[in-house]
Order: C-alpha cells, then sequence, then structure tokens
C-alpha cells in the first residue's frame, strides 16, 4: 500500500474556523429569530467597482474573437500588469523590476509554496499569535517536529502581545527564514520603519530571509509608515515580499496576487555557494504554475489606472470607517482595543478573566455578533479577540449598538 506524508498527522486539527461555524449553527437553531451579525471571517463585501469591471467584461470580449484570443500566458503574469505593478512600487518609494514581479491565483498559494525552494533544515521563526498558513506548510514539509500544547517544537515562536506593543523582538538565535506580516492578520498592528531596519540588519548579519507578507499595505492610513520592505536600503538583498489583490480590491473571489523576489537576494545550497532564490522562484512557478487568466490579470492591470485606483480607495476607506466605528464604539464602551487604524482588523482584549472562545460564546449569546477567538492563531492570542471591518455599514452600526447595549467588559 502507498504510503502517506506523515508530516500532514503532527498539523493540529484545523479547529478555528469548523468550530466557530459549529457554535453558531447551534446558536442560530436554538433562537431561530436572532438575527446575527457575522464580523469573523475576513472576507469583502463590498462588489468590483466599474472601471475593473468594465476592463475584465473586455477582455472576455477579447478571448471571444480570433484575432485577440489568448491562449497560455507567461507563467510571471502579462507585461502589462507586471509594469502597472513595478510603477506602484516606484510611486511608494521602492525599486522592483517588472521581471522579478511574480503574479498568481493568491497570496496564500505564495506565502504556502514558498518554503519549497528552502532546505528542510532551516529554522523558522514565526509570530505568535499568526496567520495560519506559514505554520500549517512548514509543518507539511516537516521542517517542524511534533505539536505539543500548541506547538511546534522545532519552531522558533515570536510572542506579540500588548507587552512589545505587537511588534516581534530579534530571536535570541540564529534563524534562517522569518515569516513578518504588517500590517498584520490578525492584530492590526503595523511594524514601524525602525523595527523593520532592525530586521534587515538582522538577515544580513545572519544570512537569513526576511518573507514579508503586505497583504494588507494598502490599509494603511496614517502617513509615514512604511508599505513595502524594499523601502528599507538593503531589503532587497534579504527580503521577499508577497502582496494580494484579495482585500484590496475586492479580489478574494476573483483571485490575483503577486510576489516579488528580487534578483539580489541569494541563499547557499548544500555546498555553500550562493545561489539566487529569484531563478529557483522562477523554475518554480515555471513548472508548477500556469498563470493567472488574461481577463483577470486586464481586471488587475485596471486597479492601477487612476479610475481604478481611485474607487478602489473608495471601498477601503469604507471599510476603514467601519475599523473606526467598531474601535471608537468598542473604546467607548470601555472594552481595550488595538489596531484598526491601518488594519481592517480590530484585536480587543478579552474583559476579565473569561478565555477567547468564552468571549465568543459570550458575545453570540448576548449580542448575536460573531468574531474570531484570538487563541485560534496562537498561545499569544489567548485573551484577545479579532473583529473585522469588512461588513456592510449598517451591519457594523447594529453589531456596535447592540455590543454597547447588551456587554458590559
Ligand atoms: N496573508 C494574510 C495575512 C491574509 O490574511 C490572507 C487572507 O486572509 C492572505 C495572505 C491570503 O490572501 P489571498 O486571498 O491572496 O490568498
Amino acid at each position: 500500500m502507498a504510503k502517506i506524508n506523515s508530516n500532514y498527522q503532527k498539523l493540529q486539527a484545523g479547529y478555528l474556523f469548523p468550530e466557530i461555524g459549529k457554535r453558531v449553527r447551534a446558536f442560530a437553531s436554538e433562537n431561530p429569530t436572532a438575527k446575527i451579525i457575522r464580523l469573523g471571517i475576513g472576507d469583502v463585501v463590498l462588489p468590483l467597482p466599474d472601471p475593473i469591471l468594465d476592463a475584465m467584461h473586455k477582455a472576455v470580449d477579447e478571448m471571444g474573437k480570433v484575432e485577440s484570443f489568448k491562449g497560455y500566458g507567461p507563467e510571471q503574469g502579462y507585461d502589462f500588469l507586471l509594469q502597472a505593478i513595478a510603477s506602484h512600487f516606484k510611486s511608494q518609494g521602492a525599486e522592483v523590476a517588472p521581471d522579478e514581479i511574480f503574479v498568481s491565483d493568491g497570496s496564500k498559494c505564495d506565502t504556502a509554496n514558498i518554503q519549497e525552494i528552502f532546505d528542510i533544515d532551516n529554522v523558522i521563526a514565526v509570530t505568535d499569535p499568526v496567520y495560519p498558513v506559514y505554520v500549517d506548510t512548514n509543518v507539511m514539509a516537516g521542517r517542524t517536529g511534533e505539536a505539543e500544547n500548541g506547538r511546534y517544537g522545532k519552531l522558533v515562536y515570536m510572542p506579540t502581545t500588548s507587552g512589545n506593543g505587537f511588534d516581534p523582538e530579534l530571536p535570541k538565535g540564529k534563524v534562517d527564514l522569518i515569516y513578518l506580516c504588517s500590517p498584520n492578520n490578525p492584530t492590526g498592528a503595523v511594524m514601524p520603519r525602525s523595527s523593520l531596519e532592525k530586521w534587515v540588519a538582522y538577515a544580513k548579519a545572519n544570512e537569513a530571509v526576511i518573507l514579508f507578507d503586505a497583504a494588507y499595505e494598502a490599509f494603511i492610513t496614517e502617513p509615514g509608515l512604511l508599505h513595502s520592505i524594499y523601502e528599507i536600503p538593503g531589503a532587497r538583498e534579504v527580503a521577499i515580499e508577497f502582496r494580494s489583490l484579495s482585500k484590496t480590491a475586492g479580489f478574494t473571489g476573483t483571485r490575483c496576487a503577486y510576489t516579488v523576489v528580487p534578483k539580489d537576494i541569494k541563499a547557499r545550497n548544500a555546498k555553500g555557494e550562493e545561489v539566487s532564490l529569484h531563478s529557483l522562484w522562477n523554475r518554480r512557478q515555471t513548472t508548477k504554475f500556469n498563470g493567472v487568466s488574461y481577463p483577470i490579470q486586464k481586471a488587475a492591470a485596471a486597479i492601477f489606472t487612476p479610475a481604478g485606483e481611485k474607487a478602489v480607495k473608495a471601498n477601503i476607506a469604507y471599510y476603514m470607517e467601519n475599523a473606526r466605528i467598531i474601535r471608537e464604539g468598542l473604546k467607548g464602551a470601555g472594552f481595550t482595543v488595538y489596531g484598526g487604524v491601518n488594519a481592517p482588523y480590530i484585536w480587543l482584549k478579552v474583559p476579565g478573566n473569561l478565555t477567547s472562545w468564552d468571549f465568543f460564546d459570550k458575545l453570540l449569546r448576548e449580542s448575536h455578533v460573531v468574531g474570531t477567538p484570538g487563541s485560534g492563531f496562537g498561545t499569544h492570542g489567548e485573551g484577545y479577540f479579532r473583529l473585522s471591518a469588512f461588513g456592510i455599514r449598517e451591519n457594523v452600526l447594529e453589531a456596535v449598538a447592540r455590543i454597547k447595549s447588551r456587554l458590559k467588559p
């Protein structure tokens, strides 16, 4: 009989969202008249803006004519989109060449797949709490050892809590691969320039690689904060950056993202020689990926036109106003809240001695509002709770009003 990859049996149950679903279904069947408001899962609700939709329609029509039909495209993405993305980076103060950009169908896949080009014995550092994809894909690859009390023996965990301003400290020893996410899911925190400088210096000194997930960079509202790690001098030699159009432009269902692997970044082979990560990732993508569809890439390119940019900014402003309503509403009700200024997530301190799951149940029972227990993102997420700003305004207003009137911290 064939044998399985037994690393899969080291995965901890995909417990968080199925368990939320189970508890919400049970509550709904016992309380059929309750109007439940979901601020749990981070999925967008606003439709695609017109300039983006128009570009997609036009591209679909092109596929119906022999003279403009497109078959397989370049695995890395069409040049029109790569050029538009490179110009966008330039406008943000980051130097990225079009052929250093790899267009894909999502940052989930890219942040999951990137570990494939690295040796099995690399030491991996992740924040705690963390976006679970970074951890689980390294478990599947066999880099983490077994889990004990929710933690894998061979991973280096970097606590990010109110104690350190949700800004992870450098590891005590040497690590090889560092996953950073800023603006952060779930804490909503943004790493300041000084921290990113510190991480780039650490990576250089330790020959480490930073895997920088900037899926939420478009939600940064405060001036002076960095959108790209490449705004830091020297980062091109140590960092790979991931960006997604999912939340930025309502592409969670449409699917389009991009990853930057600069030509300057190297890692060593078994003989100790330096090897280009750009060529390894290019080899990986050309072998395993056949590109994002033409109509979707045309729609994505429209995001970077003046009309597209304006429309996308309006949607982001809508979500960030939701974030403000949640943050200020809860603060006014006496809760301690973090995030929600430069990220669409509000990370609140669970009141009293309740666990994250206790608070989940209380919020659902008393306010009929669904959020996400912080403990689902890691041991140091215990005692916290995530609310998402991706909601229809009237639901957000009602959720906050209910929490204020029915729930006391
Ligand atoms: N990275 C982070 C931190 C996320 O929160 C998400 C989605 O929730 C992703 C990546 C994945 O995004 P995509 O829809 O592009 O796969």
